[in-house]
């Protein structure tokens, strides 16, 4: 069966001293209160905490993850990260098509089929985000819409390639506004993703693929989400930056 996964998206906090503590707390507490065997972790700070990370996540059960690739494996491309250094550093996941980075960095389909491509030829897993606008689901297309960003950035891909990646849905309504998709609202559309995949590759490489929410999760609410047939686990945001909550989270399933 699918792996469950639960990741935390930093984005861009913390010093590295704050990092550093917060990789040792979730460490120590996943050590004191015991991992669940059936959950990844994986974490995913700032690019220049990635070598502390992965470093301190060597010896542990953590996992380590990017919030960005460039496209490019190398060349004049001032302040920019490839999925060869990302590989080179033992990073094993990267989110891309964040809807910040997708609303702030103008990022579109096109430009994360050649970013999930990249990571895939470096043997990185991408966390490949969707999800729609406010304004797209009040007007009845949010279907249409995640439809439309896993076909034009996913379903180029071969069937082995796309076992390599997870989903994660996040309605950006729900990001960063403390306002969480209801869980039947999440597992409609978990479900809608999983038949999509179903219908391009088959059900036997859907039924193996994670598909995590993500929007205002916390340890509050993660337990209903994640109890959803089709929620395999959760992206993370703000409850990410606090070891305690994470950990509750993790332990959610
Ligand atoms: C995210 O940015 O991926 C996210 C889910 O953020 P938050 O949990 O803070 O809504």
């Amino acid at each position: 069966m699918r792996t469950k996964i639960v990741a935390g998206n930093w984005k861009m906090n913390k010093t590295f001293e704050e990092a550093d503590n917060l990789i040792v707390e979730i460490l120590d507490e996943l050590d004191e209160k015991g991992k669940p065997d059936n959950v990844d972790v994986i974490i995913c700070p700032p690019f220049v905490y990635l070598e502390m990370a992965t470093d301190i996540a060597e010896e542990s059960n953590i996992l380590v993850g990017g919030q960005n690739v460039n496209e490019n494996d190398s060349g004049a491309f001032t302040g920019e990260v490839s999925a060869s250094m990302l590989q080179s550093m033992d990073v094993g996941y990267c989110i891309v098509g964040h809807s910040e980075r997708r609303k702030y960095f103008s990022e579109d389909s096109t430009l994360l089929k050649l970013k999930v491509d990249a990571l895939l030829s470096h043997e990185i897993r991408p966390i490949f985000c969707c999800g729609e606008l406010l304004a797209e689901r009040e007007a009845g297309h949010h279907f249409d819409v995640v439809r439309t960003q896993l076909e034009d950035s996913l379903f180029h891909l071969t069937p082995i390639q796309f076992l390599q990646v997870v989903i994660a849905y996040e309605p950006v309504w729900a990001i960063g506004t403390g306002v969480n998709a209801s869980p039947g609202q999440a597992q409609e559309m978990h479900a809608f993703i999983r038949k999509l995949i179903t219908g391009k590759y088959g059900e036997e490489i859907a039924g193996e693929t994670s598909i995590l929410y993500g929007g205002s999760c916390n340890a509050r609410n993660a337990p209903e989400l994640f109890a959803q047939d089709d929620v395999d686990g959760g992206l993370i945001g703000g409850a990410s930056l606090k070891s305690e909550e994470f950990i509750q989270i993790i332990k959610s399933f």
